[in-house]
């Protein structure tokens, strides 16, 4: 590999680097403010969104610094494309961890101690091997930085206990600047991190947690697998995605469909081999166009930047867990799409799980606080991203980019309809003693003539046959609404409906019930992209002019061919963006290309004739 010595990087100021190493041109953010932080040695503790452009702030006050900058990650199974993608614009970087042999391992102790790498990725269990601390003692250390630093909250138990023995870096090496980052947003979580990791006089840096460039979009759930099919062929053919559902079940059984469809899709669950999940996981990321379908197993860290969507089958359990996994589309700015279908069964099931599973009643309350939040959500007549913002306590203002700011829902007045529901659940609980699941109960309201219904004689309900004003479907989406109201509740293992305490002025004729309009929702046409609006399109950069296209699609061609043979991620080439700044403006000479967004010095010496011939051929064309 050709470097660029370190001499060469060192003296060079942040700005330059950003530009001469990564081919970038403005910071982003608060990157700037972070690199001078900690290039002057302090700490910092920085909290930013997914593909809020997080490494960077690491990276280049390592080049700054004199010394190896060592990076504490647990996902290990990254760490070899982290260290491709700096090798590729030139920075000198190895990772140590159990995957490597004796000798591999030597290989990179030697380089650490002689000098020779700007970036040293280490899994946290490392660092309480006496032996690994011995050995960084043998090398001069540019800084720490402490990825993923949520880990040692409550809620990274995983790699909780070798995150929580980090803190010993800071009383080995007092004078080594520490930054810690993640992309987990609450107060308590950075309360956590500050203490536990000693970071109490580290600079907390807070980014807007908005992802301007997702569009977030909530649909009832009818077909799930057609929707999933329609919302891919129309919007995203040929695109990255990631697709989560609940169960094994049903990520096999969707993985399947999608590629009936001829759509290349693959499953990853945690039933798997663990060979085939790697090997699924590694085309996903080496692959163009590739759609994983997965149980939140799947993604943790992830940095695949041109995932252009995330569609959830299936309830998330919680806003963050939704807002954590959707983060993971569009980490390069593009536009990309969060869609969610969720349907009245997903409710039932969660409440089951919830009832059914482990833990005291506090958990339980807690988990179903949760769920009542993702409710909210799902039902809400406002800007989807006001709500998810101000869950994460971050005011802000109608968005433009999501479904109800696209398309306001209707509302209109469901007392009627929920007082027939209503009082048909209780008159066969008090007069009868009975309870049903809502499938039970649409079928009464819609008067039908079914098995159960004849046998237990509810044709001669007061209530049988008079909801005919309603579809099936528009009932479903009735119970749906008045459980995430709090006005029904879901009760044991058949998910039987009872009222709760908001039902009382319902039946009363006290309380108004509002309900959202149940409607086709505006997809987003491949013109109506262009019109995401808001600060996000700045950066997104427009719609790729119909003229760049043929260029682009033979760039990206050329990239797979590249990254194939280099064995590399396609985004380690060249990322999304860059090919698309390269389509657009069409460079003749290597000055010109270099001044595209995401070509360095290093890729430009690399890449850049290959890239000027296929520009040229296009205009020869
Ligand atoms: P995070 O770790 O916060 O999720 P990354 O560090 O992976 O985010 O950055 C996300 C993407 O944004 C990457 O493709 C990265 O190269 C790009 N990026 C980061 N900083 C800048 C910048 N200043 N200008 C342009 N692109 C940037
Ligand atoms: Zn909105």
């Amino acid at each position: 590999m050709s470097l660029a010595p370190a001499a060469a990087t060192a003296a060079a100021s942040p700005a330059e680097l950003l530009r001469r190493v990564f081919g970038y041109e403005e910071f982003r953010g608060l990157q700037e403010r972070i690199i001078h932080r900690v290039v002057g040695g302090g700490d910092a503790l920085v909290l930013m969104p997914t593909g809020g452009g997080k490494s960077l702030c690491y990276q280049i006050p390592a080049l700054v610094r004199e010394g190896t900058g060592v990076v504490v990650s647990p996902l290990i199974a990254l760490m070899q494309d982290q260290v491709d993608a700096l090798n590729a614009v030139g920075v000198r970087a190895a990772f140590l961890n159990s995957t490597q042999d004796a000798e591999q391992r030597r290989l990179v102790e030697q380089q650490l101690v002689a000098g020779e790498l700007d970036l040293l990725y280490l899994a946290p269990e490392r660092l309480r091997l006496e032996s690994s601390l011995a050995l960084l003692d043998r090398a001069r250390i540019a800084l720490f930085a402490i990825d993923e630093a949520h880990c040692v909250s409550q809620w990274g138990h995983d790699f909780r206990p070798d995150y929580l023995a980090l803190s010993v870096l800071h009383e080995r090496w007092p004078r080594v600047p520490r930054i810690a980052l993640t992309a987990t947003a609450t107060e308590q979580t950075r309360r956590e991190i500050a203490q536990r990791l000693d970071l109490g006089s580290a600079e907390q840096f807070v980014s807007s947690f908005d992802r301007p460039n997702i569009q977030y979009r909530i649909e009832p759930k009818a077909q799930s697998t057609a929707q999933l099919v329609k919302l891919i062929e129309s919007e995203h053919p040929g695109e990255a995605g990631i697709v989560y559902c609940l169960s094994r079940n049903s990520v096999e059984r969707t993985a399947d469909a999608l590629v009936a469809h001829g759509i290349p899709a693959l499953p990853y669950h945690a039933g798997l081999d663990q060979a085939v999940r790697r090997r699924n996981q590694a085309r996903f990321l080496r692959e163009d166009g590739v759609v994983m379908v997965a149980t939140i197993a799947f993604g943790m860290g992830i940095d695949k930047p041109d995932v252009r969507f995330v569609a959830h089958l299936d309830l998330p359990k919680s806003v963050e867990g939704y807002y954590q996994e959707t983060g993971r589309a569009g980490r390069d700015g593009l536009p990309s799409t969060a869609w969610l279908a969720y349907g009245l069964q997903d409710v039932v099931q969660q409440r089951r799980m919830i009832d059914d599973g482990e833990g005291d009643v506090a958990h339980k309350r807690r988990q179903s606080a949760h769920l009542d939040a993702m409710l909210a959500l799902c039902e809400t007549v406002q800007c989807r991203r006001v709500q998810l913002l101000s869950y994460f306590g971050q005011p802000s203002e109608p968005c433009g980019n999501c479904d109800t700011c696209l398309a306001p829902p209707e509302t209109w007045d469901g007392t009627v309809p929920a007082q027939k529901l209503l009082s048909t659940i209780v008159r066969l609980d008090r007069e009868r003693g009975q309870r049903f699941g809502a499938g039970h109960l649409i079928d009464i309201l819609l008067g039908r003539d079914t098995e159960r219904i004849r046998q237990q004689q509810h044709d001669q309900l007061r209530t049988y046959g008079i909801g005919g004003e309603l579809s099936e479907q528009e009932w479903r989406g009735v119970v749906r609404q008045l459980l995430a109201q709090g006005v029904l509740a879901v009760q044991g293992e058949y998910g039987v409906l009872v009222i709760a305490d908001a039902a009382r002025p319902v039946l009363d004729g006290t309380r108004t019930v509002m309900l959202r309009r149940e409607t086709r929702r505006a997809t987003r046409s491949a013109r109506s992209r262009s019109g995401a609006a808001g600060a996000g399109t700045a950066r997104a950069g427009a719609e790729l002019p119909g003229a760049a296209q043929p260029l682009f699609e033979r760039l990206r061609a050329w990239r797979s061919e590249v990254a194939r043979e280099a064995g590399v991620p396609a985004y380690v080439v060249f990322g999304d963006a860059t090919l698309r700044g390269i389509a657009v403006s069409e460079p003749r000479t290597l000055e010109e290309l270099a001044s595209v967004s995401g070509v360095g010095e290093k890729k430009l010496e690399s890449y850049g004739d290959a890239v000027l011939a296929l520009v040229a051929e296009g205009a020869a064309a």
